[in-house]
């Protein structure tokens, strides 16, 4: 009789469904199942906390379409696994979450981490399921690796009882299921993007948008052919960012306000009107605006925004039906235009400002003079992980992203903590593809704190990412070490002290140097250029640099273009999220 344990069949499942990628922390009941997972010939990367493993295993899915897997504990394990499944289920990314549970003959009894798994997960992902049977787990692995990329990408969980784990069953009896494929692709309907065209046309202020769903439906191609082809300036989001290089003639990021408030026509490409759109509405859009919206998931059309033409299906198709369309009558919208012109004058006002305050070399320094020399130093196809409040704000508009899938960032939901789970994912790719990749994390210094262990599991695996943790002693604002100490001797600090307040000048090199990588503390712009240039050169292990800038140090103040309103900040973000 040829058995297999439970542990197995998960495993050998998973490698199945071509899951290529494990990230967890093991324990009872799951050490099987990673050490079954590497002998089934997955990669298995243990990491710091179950929070972080989900944000890789997500990273994955984005990355490449296929979700990575992610291991926890019974009861305390899956639940800080569930921010991460919140978070790739809000980013629409496929992540499949294994987590092993307590014996079933205990269940109710109390039993040691006992908690009630699979309703847990359902709020958090699109599919959520225990096998009843060892006999059925490969069904429902590749039910949870489908459900997780069709349709729009989401996260998924499978529970496996703690006795199913070592159980054995004859192989003979088991269902053999094979690779599920790549999801299905549909087109939109040929009326609607005859007519998707004909409001095209008909526009005076045009504006495409490109949101990360273009970057994940990996439409990169088709989109640059539309655009060049057309003429129309385009706006990325935050990870829309890349998928048209950021220096394209026709990016229009550098005039995000005017250009959203002022288009009468939008082409909406895999992007969600949420909050980072500003809802589609006033006073940040024209009441009156035409979206042209495209997506395939048939419930997002129309939220907040009855669109003018929904285009229901894959963006790659449609894209490409588009452009079709367009190559037809060789149309194109003209360079000429009052639009262009109203458009590439903010973009010169914006960078006068943006460069004035990057030029400044003063000690401690702003973000804008931190920005600027690192995008002097990166390269362009870096992929670049970034969190923070300002630091990610400011650095979305001074870092640019040149190829598509390169910028990961606390995302639609918003999460902090994610940069070193998704930088580790990377760098795990880029270890199998080498493709000469680097990758930078760009974090703030609350940012840092929610994940910061996770510098050893980057040390242990000799991972060569570059983190540069932008260090304002604070969430939003900080004090200096003089204030600190001022303070400290009026009374008891947590009576006191700023509840935005960090240690000031914490040494966070310091973190990476007590596991083995190498650790920067940074004050100028000579010191931030030399270790920059050390830890890009060194592909053996992961750096750290603690780059000290001014603890006051904020955005720089902007007019913004909306009605009503002047003095909002352009940022996505307001002030939600720590720096
Ligand atoms: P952003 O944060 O860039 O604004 P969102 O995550 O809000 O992007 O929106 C991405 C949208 O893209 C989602 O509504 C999702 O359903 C959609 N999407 C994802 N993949 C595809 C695809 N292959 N084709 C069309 N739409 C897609
Ligand atoms: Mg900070």
């Amino acid at each position: 009789m040829d058995e297999v344990t439970g542990a197995q069949l998960i495993a050998e499942s998973l490698k199945t469904q071509k899951v290529e990628y494990m990230f967890g922390i093991v324990g009872v009941p799951v050490i099987e199942v990673a050490m079954a997972a590497q002998a089934a010939g997955i990669k298995y990367v243990g990491m710091r906390n179950e929070q972080a493993a989900c944000y890789a295993a997500s990273a994955i899915g984005y990355l490449t379409g296929r979700p990575g897997a992610c291991l926890v504990v019974s009861g305390p394990g899956l639940i800080h696994a569930l921010g991460g499944m919140a978070n790739a289920n809000m980013n629409c990314w496929p992540v499949v979450v294994i987590g092993g549970s307590s014996d079933q003959n205990q269940e109710t009894a109390g039993a040691f981490q006992e908690f009630p798994q699979v309703e847990a997960c359902r709020l958090y992902s699109k599919f959520s399921a225990r096998p009843s049977s060892l006999e059925v787990i490969p069904s429902v692995v590749e039910k949870a690796v489908r459900t997780s990329m069709y349709g729009r990408p989401g996260a998924c969980y499978v529970d496996i009882a703690g006795d199913m784990v070592n159980a054995r069953v004859d192989r003979s009896k088991v269902r053999v299921v094979s690779c599920c494929p790549t999801p299905p692709v549909s087109l939109a309907d040929h009326r609607a993007i005859a007519e998707a065209i004909s409001v095209l046309k008909a526009a005076k202020r045009p504006l495409v948008i490109i949101g990360k769903g273009a970057a994940y439906g990996r439409a990169e191609t088709a989109l640059k052919e539309l655009v060049e082809m057309s003429g129309l300036p385009f706006l990325p989001t935050p990870m829309g960012k890349g998928v048209l290089p950021d220096d394209h003639p026709k990016c229009v990021a550098a005039a995000r306000s005017r250009a959203l408030l002022q288009a009468d026509v939008v082409l909406l490409l895999g992007a969600r009107l949420n909050w980072i759109l500003h809802f589609g509405l006033p006073p940040r859009f024209d009441p009156d605006v035409k979206i042209i919206q495209v997506d395939l998931c048939a419930e997002e059309i129309g939220n907040n925004v009855k669109p003018a033409v929904a285009l229901l299906g894959d963006i790659n198709a449609i894209v490409t039906q588009l452009l079709e369309g367009v190559r037809k009558d060789g149309w194109k919208y003209p360079s000429d235009t009052e639009w262009w012109s109203t458009l590439s004058d903010k973009i010169a006002a914006n960078a006068k400002i943006s460069k004035a305050l990057a030029l400044q070399s003063a000690v401690p320094m702003n973000y804008y003079t931190v920005f600027h020399h690192v995008s002097q130093l990166l390269p362009h196809d870096c992929i670049i992980v970034s969190e923070g409040a300002n630091t990610m704000d400011i650095g979305r508009t001074m870092l640019n992203n040149y190829l598509p899938r390169h910028r990961l960032d606390a995302g639609t939901f918003g999460t902090m903590g994610v940069g070193l789970g998704f930088a580790i994912a990377a760098a795990a790719l880029e270890r199998s593809e080498n493709k000469g990749q680097r990758i930078v994390c760009v974090e703030g210094d609350s940012a840092f704190g929610f994940s910061g262990m996770e510098v050893e599991t980057m040390c242990r695996y000799n991972l060569p990412v570059v983190i540069i943790v932008v260090n304002n002693n604070g969430i939003y604002s900080g004090v200096d070490p003089d204030t600190w100490k001022t303070m400290a001797k009026m009374g008891d600090l947590t009576s006191i002290a700023p509840p935005v307040t960090l240690l000031p000048e914490a040494r966070y090199d310091e973190v990476m140097t007590a596991f083995g990588g190498r650790g920067f503390l940074v004050r100028t712009v000579e010191e931030l250029r030399s270790a920059l240039q050390l830890s890009l050169s060194d592909w053996e292990r992961p750096s750290l640099l603690n780059v000290l800038i001014d603890p006051s140090s904020d955005r720089k103040q902007q007019k913004v273009e909306r009605k009503g309103d002047l003095n909002d900040p352009d940022s996505r973000s307001s002030k939600a999220r720590p720096d």
